[in-house]
């Protein structure tokens, strides 16, 4: 059984979270556990208070830091290329809000989430534990992974790559998953998820367009462009 955040429901937000799952289930998200996870986690919280009206349309939204909250389709689209297991250890790439890390920790996965801007993870933080979700945060560039933790069985990105990082393909067990977004920095990316197959091999695979802010780094974008 998955452990579901635990705060205080209140039924019109509730409503309109149905509705967005129903909406989902609609744009052809179809695993069980993502939109199990999507009902329960109350992506609300993760906004400023007086947007919270927002929370649940099927979009985008500014969380400060020029930074943004992915839309929901896209944290459910990325979820579900994860394929992961109750138990699971991924690494998310990209913090932001902490939504996306909420999200995947109600699936049951044990998640370590690092961000670049240490304002978003001490507010990311803030909420999580309101919501006592397990997991853990860290401040640093992303592109490099997280050695200390490795190796893992599912890697997020959830910012715009310009190139597949050959450091996150190494952080991977055998039969690990790495789900980044590579294209421009400013236009579209095209989801791509990279199985490892052996300690030499990979399989790729190539998903529809997406648009995220840019990844940064030493193995993203040049923090200055
Ligand atoms: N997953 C987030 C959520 O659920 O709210 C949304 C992430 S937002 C679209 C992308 C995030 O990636 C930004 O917060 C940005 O600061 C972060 N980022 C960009 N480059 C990074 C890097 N090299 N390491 C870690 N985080 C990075």
């Amino acid at each position: 059984m998955f452990k579901r955040p635990n705060f205080s429901e209140n039924p019109k937000l509730a409503g309109l979270r149905n509705k967005l799952v129903k909406e989902l289930k609609a744009k052809g998200i179809s695993s069980p556990a993502v939109l199990d996870a999507i009902a329960h986690v109350p992506r609300h919280l993760f906004f400023p208070s007086d947007f919270e009206n927002f929370a649940y349309r099927d979009a985008a939204f500014p969380i400060g830091n020029g930074q943004t909250i992915s839309q929901p389709y896209t944290v459910a689209f990325q979820s579900q290329l994860l394929q992961i297991f109750p138990g699971e250890k991924v690494l998310e790439i990209g913090t932001g809000s902490g939504y996306q890390a909420a999200v995947l920790s109600t699936m049951g996965a044990e998640v370590h989430s690092i961000e670049l801007i240490k304002a978003l993870v001490i507010s990311a933080n803030r909420v999580l534990k309101i919501l006592d979700i397990p997991m853990k945060t860290y401040v640093g560039d992303g592109t490099l992974g997280l050695p200390s933790q490795k190796p893992f069985d599912a890697i997020i990105v959830t910012a715009g790559a310009p190139s597949v990082p050959e450091t996150l393909i190494k952080q991977l067990k055998i039969n690990g998953r790495l789900v980044i977004p590579v294209g421009d920095e400013q236009n579209i990316q095209k989801m791509y998820r990279i199985t490892r197959t052996s300690l030499t091999e990979t399989k790729t695979e190539v998903f529809g367009d997406f648009k995220f802010v840019p990844l940064l780094g030493e193995n993203g974008w040049t923090m200055n462009s």
